[in-house]
């Protein structure tokens, strides 16, 4: 039995107004165990704004639109950073995640900041 199939069945969930699971990038076994288990309101994709990352969530959104799962929208991450020294709004990328929404006729929701602290932890060779 898959983690999913556990975490689906398993679990002594109280009654629910909203189940909302954090699947991994793709199209994989668990966003398919998901939907052939439970009904599936909707998607809400979130990707970075990278190429690489925009190719796996255009996969992602073809997928849900050939299921009939509705996308409620994209979220980019890490669009912009604040720069410590002078306080300017960098744009790491040129806004990829908006044209790709566009491009699929999915609704473009917000983009979010990468902290500096962040990078700091995640990527030492960044600064
Ligand atoms: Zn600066």
């Amino acid at each position: 039995m898959s983690a999913i199939d556990k975490l689906l069945h398993q679990v002594a969930w109280d009654p629910l107004d909203f189940l909302i699971i954090d699947t991994p990038p793709g199209t994989g076994d668990t966003h398919l165990s998901i939907i052939q288990n439970i009904p599936v309101t909707g998607a809400l994709l979130v990707t970075t704004p990278q190429k690489a990352a925009l190719e796996v969530t255009r996969k992602g959104a073809d997928m849900f639109k050939r299921l009939n799962i509705p996308i409620i929208g994209i979220v980019e991450n890490m669009s912009n950073v604040v720069c410590p020294k002078c306080n300017n709004e960098i744009t790491l990328y040129n806004g990829g995640t908006k044209m790709m929404a566009e491009e699929l006729g999915i609704q473009f929701m917000s983009m979010t900041y990468v902290y500096i602290h962040v990078l700091y932890v995640g990527t030492t060779f960044f600064f």
